[in-house]
């Protein structure tokens, strides 16, 4: 990938101050862009964009208002939209929410976006679209199933995009992000893992039976891979899984962040149950991504891992009970 291709363009990212947003722009920031960020701080927060404060243009907004995306959005050349409700058990929980942020909001972005000159769309979609497939590693031309209105938002969302390309020749790409990890991370099966662990070292609780298999994908190169997309000119839309490649049971991430904490291994216990939503099996196919970019994913599961271990270990104040 060529590291000077954002320097001294405008790029937008909605959702910028969550979790991978804030990654995204702070890599953006240091290859030379103009960031800009737009986020409702409904689950990202300032503290993940502190280090970038000075350097980017942020502006706490709705990305289903109109107006305000038209006042953000008017001088951005390139925009990545995350913004979204990324939680499958809120959207069991909270559907109409879920569908607001995910469905609506990317479609007021991408109405926005027609009006404007815009050079580049990456567009956050999720694994979850194809909710629990039979054929592995899952390719992108796998049938659309999503078991969690989650998925079923983020498929509706893919499906905006598709006919805004169509209609409008807007220049979109959609990342089928998997699951992702990394310093800042407040919820997920790493996070939840460390943080039961450093309550009692001695036993761990995991919900389900431990067999569920993931990609997991260290931040650092799922941002790379929106990166890469976001440099991709393409005659059409076209959709694109990012992950690592590297799959693994849940009991092998208990094990390895174990060792990562320095701990002896706890007594490992199953709640049997999983929540709603929860598929069993996700080995992902990223060679449609690495053939059509430059791509790679370099972090492992171990050294994903101390990354994030030491950091959650110099911030103690960002484990929520
Ligand atoms: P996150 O919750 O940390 O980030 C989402 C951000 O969007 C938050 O900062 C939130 O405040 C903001 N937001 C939500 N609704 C908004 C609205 N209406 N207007 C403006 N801002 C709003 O989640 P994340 O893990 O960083 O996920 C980023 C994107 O990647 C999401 O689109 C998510 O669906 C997708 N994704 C993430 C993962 C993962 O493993 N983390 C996996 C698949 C897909």
């Amino acid at each position: 990938m060529n590291t000077d291709w954002y320097k001294g363009k405008n790029v937008l990212v909605t959702g910028g101050a969550g979790f991978i947003g804030s990654h995204l722009a702070q890599t953006l920031v240091e290859r030379g862009a103009y960031v800009s960020i737009l986020d409702d701080l409904s689950a990202g927060t300032l503290d993940n964009i502190r280090s970038i404060e000075q350097d980017a243009q942020i502006s706490i907004a709705d990305v289903c208002n109109e107006n305000s995306v038209i006042d953000i959005l008017k001088d951005s050349r390139i925009i990545f939209h995350l913004a979204a409700n990324a939680s499958v058990p809120y959207s069991v929980e909270n559907p109409r929410n879920d569908f607001q942020r995910n469905a609506w909001g990317t479609f007021n972005i991408l109405d926005v976006a027609r009006r404007f000159d815009i050079e580049s769309i990456v567009v956050a979609s999720s694994g979850a679209v194809y909710g629990q497939p039979n054929q592995f590693p899952i390719v992108e031309s796998e049938a659309i199933q999503p078991i969690s209105p989650y998925g079923a938002s983020k498929g509706a969302a893919e499906s905006i995009c598709q006919a805004f390309s169509a209609s409008y020749s807007l220049p979109i790409k959609i990342a089928r992000i998997f699951n992702t990890y990394g310093p800042r991370q407040p919820r997920f099966v790493m996070y939840d893992f460390y943080r039961k662990l450093r309550r009692d070292p001695s036993r761990l609780e995991i919900l389900g039976n431990g067999k569920q298999i993931r990609d997991y994908c260290f931040v650092a190169d799922t941002v790379e891979g929106l990166l890469c997309l976001g440099e991709l000119s393409l005659e059409k839309c076209e959709t694109f899984n990012i992950s690592s490649g590297q799959s693994y049971s849940v009991i092998d991430v208990a094990t390895t962040l174990a060792d990562t904490m320095g701990l002896s291994q706890p007594q490992i216990f199953f709640t049997g149950e999983s929540w709603m939503g929860d598929a069993q099996k996700w080995e992902v196919s990223t060679e449609k991504l690495t053939s059509f970019t430059e791509y790679r994913p370099r972090y492992s599961l171990v050294n994903g891992l101390q990354q994030f271990v030491e950091w959650f270990d110099q911030h103690p104040e960002r484990i929520v009970s």
